[in-house]
This record gives C-alpha cells, structure tokens and sequence, in this order.
C-alpha cells in the first residue's frame, strides 16, 4: 500500500510513515466493524469495562513511549504531551466506569396504565474522525464510550498525526479489543473516506472533531441519510476578568487557557476582556509570564511551548498579528522564540479595536489580544456577538457576580476562577457553531446509544 510521511514540526524531519487509506480501505473497515458489531454489541458490559480499564492501564504504563510520539508528530512541549496522555488514558478509565452503569426505567402511562420500559442500545457502527492538536485524546474520547455503549467503530485521524492513533489502535488490541472493533483508516484525502462512510447505509453514527467548516460540510452530507451526528467543532474563548478578580488567580489562569499546546486548543482563550480598573495591572503581570515562556522544539523538556503545525498556520497566525497592530493595536509584550520554522513568539496585543479580526476568528497560536471594558451590558455583547460557543474563562471576586455572569455567557464550558475546562467526568462541548452533542460524562455515553422503550399491556 502507498504510505505518506509524517514530519516533526520542529525538525521537519520524517518521523515516520502511514499507510494512505483510500476509498476501498474504508469500505473494508466498514466491512471489520459491521462484522464484529452483533458480537460486541452482546459482550457483557463488565467485559467491554474490563477491556476499557486494561487500556487505560496499559496506555499510562506507556507515557513516555506516547508522549515522545505525540511530541515528535504534533511538536508539542513534553510536559503538555504526558499531559494529554494522562487526559486521553482517563476517557478509557472514566467508561470503564460508565460501561456499566447504563441504566434504563420501568414506568407507567399515566393515561393509559400501560408499562413503559426504556433502554438504551448501541447505535451501530461509529465513523470517527479527530484533528491533530490532540492526536490521543481526541481519539480515546470517541473510542472509549462508542465501546463502553457496545458500537463499533472506524476511525480516521489527521494525516497531520496518524502515529499517536496507530498507537492507541495497538494499545487496544493489546488490551483484549476483539478484530473488528476498532479500525484505523489513515490517509492524505479526508473526504473520499469520510464520504465513503457517511454514504455507507452501515454507518449509523458519525462523531466528528474539527473546525466549524469542515463540520458543517459532515452534518449536510450526514443530513442525506439522517447519520446521527456528534460535532465538536471550532472555538473563540473568551477570558473576562472583573474589577474585583484575584489577578494572581488570573494571569495563572491565563497562562493555562491561552498557552496550553501553545494556543492550538479548541478551548483556548483567545480574547481576554480585562476591567479598566485592573487592566493595567493585569497586563504588567500576565506580560511578565508571557515573557518568561521557553519556546523551542519539545526535544528540551524545560520548553513550554514548541512550534505551530505547519508553515501555513505560523504564517496565518502572523497575518492576524500583523492587521490587529496595523488596524492600532499595540505590542504590549512578546516572549523570545527561536528564528525561522514554524514558531510564533508569545505576545499580548493590547488597544486591540473590539471588531478586529483577531477577536472574530480562531487565533490557533500563542497570541492574546486584550481588550477593556468598564460596562458589563457592553462586554457581555462584545463577549457573545459571536458565532462560536464552545468554552469561556470567568474570573471574577465573588462567586454571586461569577454565576450571574457566567449564566449570561453563550459557551457550552465556563471556566470560573480556572482555567481549564477539560475532564472526562463533565459534558465537553459547545453551543451555536461550536458544535452539537457531548463527549465525556454520561452524555458522553448517550451519543452512541439509541433511546428505545417498549410499551406493555398488561391487562390482556
Ligand atoms: P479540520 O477540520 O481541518 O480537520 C479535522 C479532521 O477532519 C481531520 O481528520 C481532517 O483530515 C478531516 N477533514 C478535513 N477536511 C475534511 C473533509 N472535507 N471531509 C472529511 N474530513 C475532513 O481541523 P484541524 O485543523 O485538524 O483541527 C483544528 C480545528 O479543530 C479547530 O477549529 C479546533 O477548534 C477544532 N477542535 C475542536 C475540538 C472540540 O472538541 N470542539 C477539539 C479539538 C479541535
């Protein structure tokens, strides 16, 4: 079979090779899970836990071998990939749980006395397909509950990224996933196998993480067969701060939701709306950490923060830089990172006009534009006039203010005096056009079951 490089950002060297999956290859992997779904979908839940729980097991025992390889494909900083991996192993751990716990109920008609009881079933074969800013988590946060509901599943991941899937692909069958179950399509052309599945009348699920343009192109062509549809798509966080915030809880707080995977975060905080009272200071602080961030290729395990995806993304990310400062922003402070390759230095923008593209679009890099409020009416229709809603950052003196604002905030996540919004215990995803449905928590579970219920008479 034909097979495409994978480079290192850093490096720009081959790390390694993948097979390029075409359209038959897709269809066999339809074939695989078709096969092994009536099978899965009959193993008791205790065992499809018990597999899940060996891969968790399995994948923590193997950190550094995974994180190395998801440094060396996505060019991540060491201490974010191990990061991912503990995330990523932890959705294995979390529906192991869940596996079996999927309770239903036993109830009566109120009008008619009739019984009614609901379950839930798996519903069919899944088709997967994850981006390459978390090339193991994205993947185990699909794969792990599609197997804990009895579904089977294909999977394609970024050409960016195929190593790290292969990876966890491997780690899975070690761990008792019986042939079929879990199938990997790598490859360089994304739409012939995609739309190989979701034409596939096989095909009952398609769970998609991605940008918005590319998720909405899935659900029309999900919408010619009424494919049950999952999307977690794009993001453009805002991080508000308040007069009476604590800013040490703040800038760390910052540090985190801005600079996690250097901004290539769908939940990343990217545009920050500070008080007038505490900008100042806000700004003198966050710029100082901003400063002292080491940026440089993961292969030093003191870097932060390593280079951009590709050549296209630094240089997009750059343009925005360039109009926002054009358009009267100004440089407020900017980290060292190292000449040439696809690195972005840290900065933060500040007078950032508040129609400014970069507040508009994903920044998908290391750059925080700054804008002033001093009216709440105003920032929160700066903050919510906006096509996305996935996460929001809150950090605000009194847990009162904090809720009441955070209600009024259109995101699917709000972050309240932290950071960090991710977790498999909780319900990840996004409003407006950041996504539909859920991964991780019991919703997570629910995406790849059908609800069915069945209605009894008794009185015959
Ligand atoms: P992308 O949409 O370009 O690619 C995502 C996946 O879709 C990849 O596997 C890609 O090969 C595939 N793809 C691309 N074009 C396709 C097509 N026409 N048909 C079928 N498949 C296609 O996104 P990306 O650049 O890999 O990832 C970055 C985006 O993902 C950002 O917008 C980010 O916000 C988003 N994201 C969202 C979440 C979330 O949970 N909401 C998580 C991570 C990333």
């Amino acid at each position: 079979m034909a097979t495409f490089d994978v480079l290192d950002p850093a490096s720009h060297v081959v790390v390694g090779t993948a097979p390029d999956g075409t359209v038959v290859d897709a269809v066999a992997a339809v074939d695989a899970a078709a096969a092994a779904f009536p099978g899965w979908a009959a193993t008791a839940p205790r065992v499809r836990a018990e597999v899940l729980r060996k891969a968790y097991d399995l994948m923590v025992a193997d950190t550094d071998r995974l994180a190395a390889l998801i440094s060396a494909e996505n060019g991540k900083s060491q201490a974010d990939a191990r990061a991912e991996v503990a995330y990523a192993a932890e959705f294995f751990r979390w529906f192991s749980e869940e596996a079996v716990r999927s309770e239903g109920d036993y109830s009566t008609a109120p009008s008619t006395g009739a019984r009614t009881l609901v379950t839930h079933q798996p519903v069919g074969v899944a088709a997967l397909a994850t981006p390459w800013n978390f090339p193991a988590a994205m993947a185990t946060r699909k794969i792990a509950p599609a197997l804990a509901a009895g579904c089977t599943v294909v999977l394609k991941p970024a050409m960016e990224t195929p190593l790290t899937a292969i990876a966890v692909a491997d780690l899975l069958r070690e761990a008792g996933v019986p042939d079929g179950v879990v199938t990997l399509v790598t490859t360089t052309d994304a739409p012939a196998v995609v739309t190989a599945w979701l034409e596939d009348e096989r095909v009952r699920k398609v769970s998609f993480t991605g940008s918005t343009p590319v998720g909405r192109t899935l659900m029309k062509q999900a919408a010619d067969r009424v494919v049950n549809a999952s999307m977690e798509l794009g993001g453009n966080a805002p991080f508000v701060v308040t007069a009476d915030a604590d800013l040490d809880a703040a800038v760390a707080g910052a540090m985190i939701a801005k600079f996690r995977n250097g901004g290539q975060a769908c939940t990343a905080a990217n545009r920050f709306y500070v008080h007038v009272d505490v900008v100042d200071e806000f700004v003198a602080r966050f710029g100082k950490a901003v400063e002292a961030l080491r940026v440089g290729p993961a292969a030093d395990p003191a870097n932060e923060i390593g280079p951009l995806i590709s050549e296209r993304a630094a240089e997009g990310v750059r343009a925005l830089v360039r109009d926002a400062v054009a358009a009267g922003a100004r440089i407020a402070h900017e980290g060292e990172a190292p000449d040439g390759g696809w690195y972005v230095a840290p900065t933060v923008l500040v007078d950032v006009a508040p129609d400014a593209a970069i507040l508009q679009q994903e920044i998908f890099g290391p750059v925080a534009p700054v804008v002033t409020w001093e009216n709440e009416e105003d920032m929160l229709r700066l903050v919510n006039d906006n096509d996305y809603g996935l996460a929001a950052y809150l950090f605000a003196g009194r847990l009162q203010d904090a809720l009441r604002l955070a209600e009024r905030i259109e995101a699917g996540m709000v972050g309240i005096n932290r950071g960090l919004v991710s977790d498999p215990s909780a319900p990840f995803g996004g409003v407006k056009q950041s996504g539909v449905g859920r991964e991780g928590a019991r919703e997570g579970l629910r995406e790849f079951q059908e609800t069915r219920y069945f209605s009894v008479d008794l009185s015959t």
